[in-house]
């Protein structure tokens, strides 16, 4: 279904990314993994895509709050694969903390790779779709994209930021073969979601079970955790041709949570 298109997926050695990089390369496409890491878990994970899928998977370790290194990283791959059709934007990083005491360097570091990094990759990306008439922008928002939880005050702001600037891109390029959408998963099962329990527990004072059950799953009305797989096949969805008129739109994959 993608063959011989090219995907950029940031923030992929891990969690969702990860899914939906393998996702899109069992499609067929060609892509560009990039995120942090151990350099050897790295290189098995690009080579396990190659061998599995047939595909040329390559890996860029750009930092999502280097402008310049976002902008290089989308230029390689337009270089090296002739353009990048397909762009994600995942990246993303959470802190939990009162916003009288949310420290100055954690919300530029949310604000910068949350969400400018998705503008800097965008029009590093776009001259190539345009060239191409074909473009998919899937940025990664969150449920907390549609509604706030508190705690979470640069991460809200950025995810809300992301819907709004992907809505202007959409309107900017409808007419050329280029969608753009926001993807919003509630509660997905990644090592994000696994870290932000011991701040969650601290902040609120609960145990590990209780921030499962009572804070993350209680937003839940399905009581089940997204899988990675499952927004991993969305991410796909929306790149197929049969997706062709869905853009400019923010899509909750949230067993249920914003319906609330
Ligand atoms: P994760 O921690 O498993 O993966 C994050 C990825 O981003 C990793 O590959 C990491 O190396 C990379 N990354 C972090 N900082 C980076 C930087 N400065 N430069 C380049 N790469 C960087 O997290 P995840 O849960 O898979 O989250 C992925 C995206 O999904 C994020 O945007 C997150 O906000 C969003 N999201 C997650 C959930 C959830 O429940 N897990 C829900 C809604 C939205």
């Amino acid at each position: 279904m993608l063959k011989g298109k090219t995907a950029v997926v940031t923030g992929s050695t891990s969690g969702i990314g990860l899914a939906v990089a393998r996702g899109l390369a069992q499609a067929g496409a060609n892509v560009v993994i990039n995120g942090f890491g151990d350099k050897g878990e790295i290189e098995a994970i690009r080579s396990a895509i190659e061998q599995e899928f047939g595909v040329t998977a390559l890996y860029d370790g750009a930092d999502m709050s280097d402008p310049k290194a976002i902008v290089a990283m989308v230029k390689a791959a337009d270089e090296r694969f002739g353009g990048v059709d397909i762009l994600v934007n995942n990246a993303g990083v959470q802190f939990v903390a009162p916003v009288d005491e949310f420290p100055e360097d954690k919300w530029d570091q949310i604000i910068a790779i949350n969400l400018s990094s998705a503008f800097h990759a965008t029009k590093a990306a776009l001259p190539s779709m345009k060239r191409k008439g074909w473009g998919r922008i899937v940025n990664t928002g969150s449920a907390h994209a549609l509604v706030a939880s508190p705690y979470k005050s640069a991460y809200v702001a950025a995810k809300h930021g992301i819907a709004g600037f992907t809505k202007s891109v959409a309107l900017e390029v409808a007419q050329q073969g280029i969608t753009a959408n926001t993807i919003c998963p509630g509660y997905v099962w990644t090592p994000l979601v696994e870290r932000q329990i011991p701040d969650t527990m601290k902040a609120r004072g609960l145990t590990e079970e209780q921030v499962k059950t009572d804070v993350l799953l209680a937003a839940q009305p399905t009581k089940q955790f997204v899988t990675v797989d499952q927004v991993a096949a969305f991410v796909v969805f929306l790149c197929s041709d049969a997706a062709s008129q869905i853009t400019g739109a923010t899509l909750p994959i949230d067993g249920g949570w914003t319906a609330a």
